[in-house]
């Protein structure tokens, strides 16, 4: 079994609406394939200008690299080293608008970097960078609204004053301002909902999980309904190929084969392990382990994340996190906190991806570009020359700019004019977000009531951002019970996924729709609970609440590293 092809005995009419849509209706203007936050971006940009799109994707929102990245919305200094200063200008202003459109889920986060040796390295350009503008015009500062300090060089007495289990041999920090998405599968869902929202229910708006594209037949595309496994046709104008470290499988299916991509793998863990997060001071430690290449340490929620490694990868097989992996992420947290002593027992949950990077023959893949670009070419559809765009690369930090330019493209062949830029739109649950903590907290007083104290208003808040006001609105409306298993969800809650969020599996609660898995909180009590939950409102009966269970049990220690045993029955 992959996570991708799991096929059951189907489920009912009323969680697929979209799906049956689709096969009502098989064509559209555009048709996206795959729904990473870069196909996600493209479908809300062009549902914007009122152009009829409809996005597949064959699993899960975001399961792709999308939902495996180190969380960083970043000005990507470092790719300063590699001279690529237009992803840096474009990545900079991206970070800055997001912090503004989705401040939500995207924060400011304090970096330190702890450097051992000299001046030399892969992050001599970025140090440069900071040390010249250190005595320059600090330009970025404003995008925080001169709220958050500027960057800092501490020498080592004042570095280990500040972290003082730091490795003793350090020469000096350097402290900066980057940003980080605390939730990029409900990033990436807010940012669908909002193409969805724009069509305003006229059906002109169509995303479906779920559902792949498996080759070419005389009517058209060919798509396969993953939780039933029927097939259907489907045809559109112009075809939208960001399908990720899977584009040119994807041209294949398609029947025109291309070697754009070279992607590389990078695993994480996440780890359970107070020393360590009280080391790291609410930074993240970002740095150069002695192999040369960058990694991180990341203190998340109380949680620590670890990463990541760049290694060539075999999309013939599914990436996950190896135990060489992991020993390469002890090595580097005994480089910087050498007397911190870290056990597999500490290990949560670990993830993997592939970055979507293009082809490349550098011998190191750190150093391959992070640039993308869009490769236009065309497939005969249906008797019709259809033209296909296909993504190749495109980091998390860029996809708003990525999805104008991909969106611009596709007017441009249609012969349509942008009607409203995204550059300035809140996205989602950031429209009205309150700005301090002050306005949070009366936010979240004006929401308690007797069925909702301010934990669980508060709970809200972080996970849909202002949208908790049709959640509470939706909780108020019924009976409700909070969960036995975790205070952190209702039975209404659960509800309102099934009905607004394409919940496919149980897998999709406990990953995507949650944060459960990534912190390490998976139970069996919590597995039976949720699938039972989920069971009302989606159909599913005895036998395929069983295998969800088994199913998420699986994708948790295959993919996650996460042993969870059988419930007891
Ligand atoms: C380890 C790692 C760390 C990273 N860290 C960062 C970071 O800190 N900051 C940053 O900005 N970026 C980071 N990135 C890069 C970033 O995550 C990706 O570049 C970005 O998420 C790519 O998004 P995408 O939508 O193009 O691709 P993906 O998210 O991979 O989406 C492609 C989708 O296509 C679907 N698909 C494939 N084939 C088909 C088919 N036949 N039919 C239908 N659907 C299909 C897949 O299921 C998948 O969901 C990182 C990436 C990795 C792997």
């Amino acid at each position: 079994m992959s996570k991708h092809d799991y096929i059951s005995d189907g489920s009912p009419a009323s969680s697929r609406t979209t799906v049956e849509s689709l096969r009502e209706r098989p064509r559209a203007k555009v048709l996206i394939i795959g729904g990473g936050i870069n196909g996600v971006g493209t479908f809300r940009d062009l549902a914007l200008q009122g152009v009829d799109v409809a996005l597949v994707e064959r699993g899960d929102y975001c399961q792709g690299a999308s939902g495996a990245s180190s969380h960083m919305i970043h000005g990507g200094i470092r790719y300063l080293e590699n001279g690529e200063f237009r992803l840096v200008k474009e990545s900079v202003t991206e970070r800055n608008g997001l912090l503004r459109l989705a401040p939500h889920y995207v924060k400011p986060l304090k970096t330190t970097i702890p450097i051992f040796s000299t001046f030399s390295g892969v992050l001599a350009a970025p140090l440069r960078f900071l040390t010249h503008k250190q005595h320059g015009t600090p330009k970025e500062r404003g995008a925080f609204g001169g709220t958050v300090p500027r960057h800092e060089f501490k020498g080592r007495t004042k570095a280990l004053q500040e972290l003082p289990r730091l490795n003793p041999g350090v020469k000096y920090t350097a402290t900066y301002f980057d940003a980080s998405v605390h939730n990029p599968e409900r990033l990436t869902l807010d940012v669908l909902q909002d193409g969805q929202k724009a069509a305003g229910g006229n059906g002109t708006a169509r995303a479906a999980n779920y559902v792949s594209v498996t080759g070419i037949g005389d009517e058209g595309v060919q798509l396969r309904d993953e939780l039933t496994g029927e097939m259907f046709s489907f045809t559109a104008d112009v075809i939208v190929n960001t399908t990720g470290a899977w584009v040119d499988l994807t041209n294949e299916a398609l029947g025109s084969p291309s070697q754009f991509m070279g992607g590389t793998k990078g695993s994480h863990i996440v780890l359970d392990h107070p020393a360590l997060f009280d080391a790291c001071q609410g930074s993240e430690i970002f740095f150069e382990h002695t192999d040369g290449r960058i990694v991180l340490i990341y203190p998340m929620g109380d949680r620590v994340l670890v990463g990541t490694t760049d290694i060539r990868a075999d999309m013939d097989e599914d990436a996950v996190c190896t135990d060489e992996e992991i020993t390469y992420f002890f090595d580097l947290i005994k480089h910087v906190f050498p007397d911190i002593t870290i056990t597999r027992e500490s290990i949560v949950y670990s993830f993997a991806g592939v970055r979507p990077l293009p082809r490349d023959d550098a011998e190191h893949p750190g150093f391959v570009s992070r640039d993308y670009r869009i490769e236009h070419g065309d497939r005969e559809i249906a008797g019709t020359n259809v033209p296909v765009l296909s993504l190749v690369g495109g980091k998390w930090t860029t996809f708003r700019a990525l999805s104008e330019h991909m969106t611009n493209d596709v007017l441009t062949i249609l012969g349509h004019k942008r009607k409203i830029s995204t550059a300035k739109l809140p996205i989602g649950g950031g429209a009205d977000f309150p700005p301090t903590e002050t306005d949070i907290q009366a936010w979240i007083a004006r929401r308690v009531s007797d069925d909702l104290d301010a934990a669980r208003v508060e709970g809200l808040l972080t996970r849909y951002g202002t949208r908790a006001t049709d959640v509470i609105t939706y909780l108020a409306a019924g009976e409700d019970r909070i969960l036995h298993s975790t205070r952190e969800l209702s039975l209404r809650e659960i509800e309102f996924m099934v009905r607004h969020e394409q919940i496919g599996h149980l897998i999709d609660v406990l990953i995507r729709r949650t944060s459960l898995a990534f912190r390490g909180l998976v139970t069996a009590e919590l597995l039976t609970e949720l699938a039972q939950a989920l069971a009302g409102p989606l159909g599913w009966d005895t036998a395929r609440v069983a295998q969800e269970i088994t199913h998420a049990q699986d994708v948790l220690r295959r993919f996650h590293g996460v042993p969870v045993h059988s419930p007891i029955s």
